[in-house]
């Protein structure tokens, strides 16, 4: 059974999107919240659909240009969410991609902190970006005691950092392609990977930017299997496994 624990299909407003990973048997499907309107958007759809779980967060851009009291507003709600389907804080963690300044270097770390204490305190995972910033990201993981979750993890150089931290390693459906994340993969410890597809960003065949679903995840599958040297049978079971201990979902 497939499952993806880093999506934004959201952002296709579309429900056909969603019902295509139904009709290509996925299992379950996190939504990764980044700003107030997608959290809106990720809890209606897992009202509508079974395989729809959730993660609420903040992406690091999105918090730099939001006040103060909207942000707690939001810490607040997330932290007192007590509906089942809301199985992670995601997706947070510090950007320094774009253009940026000390000052929002510090706004973002300030709030990704928060983020942190929250997933220790309600004893869920937190799913985490860090891009550019992933020296930055590791030094504050290894001060919380909490299951962490790299997202599209792309830093070949620190992931024996991160597998030191205890850090799951969520591969995305682009590993099919891309080299980098096949380095990441040669590494990680298969019971520390998670598959991802980031979509509708990171497409494993295409390179048009929305395009990706969560069923895509079979590549990420196949070449798992490949360098790990499993049958796919193997590593979508012990990826199965992973994801339901890690977000603590079982079937009713
Ligand atoms: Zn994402």
């Amino acid at each position: 059974m497939i499952v993806d624990d880093h999506a934004h299909i959201f952002i296709y407003n579309d429900n056909k999107k969603i019902e295509e990973n139904i009709e290509k048997n996925v299992k379950y499907i996190i939504e990764n919240a980044t700003d107030i309107g997608s959290i809106n958007q990720v809890i209606e759809e897992s009202k509508r659909y079974d395989i729809i779980y959730y993660a609420l967060g903040l992406y690091p851009e999105i918090i730099e240009n939001m006040e103060e009291d909207q942000i707690e507003k939001i810490l607040n709600f997330i932290e007192n969410n007590k509906d089942k389907k809301f199985v992670a804080i995601g997706e947070v963690g510090l950007d320094y991609a774009h253009e940026i300044n000390e000052e929002l270097v510090k706004k973002q770390k300030i709030y990704f902190e928060r983020f942190l204490e929250i997933s220790e305190k309600i004893k869920k995972p937190i799913i985490i970006h860090a891009r550019r910033a992933e020296s930055d990201v590791l030094e504050m993981l290894s001060s919380y005691n909490t299951k962490k979750v790299l997202h599209s993890f792309w830093k070949p150089s620190l992931v024996n950092k991160a597998i030191d931290l205890g850090c799951y390693l969520s591969i995305p459906a682009i590993v099919y392609r891309d080299e980098g994340f096949q380095k990441i993969l040669k590494e990680a410890p298969i019971e520390l990977i998670t598959t991802e597809t980031d979509a509708p960003y990171l497409d494993p065949i295409e390179k048009r930017k929305l395009v990706n679903n969560s069923w895509k995840v079979v590549y990420s599958i196949k070449k798992i299997s490949e360098i790990k040297n499993m049958d796919e049978k193997e590593v979508e079971d012990t990826i199965y496994n992973n994801f339901i201990k890690l977000y603590d979902i079982y079937d009713e």
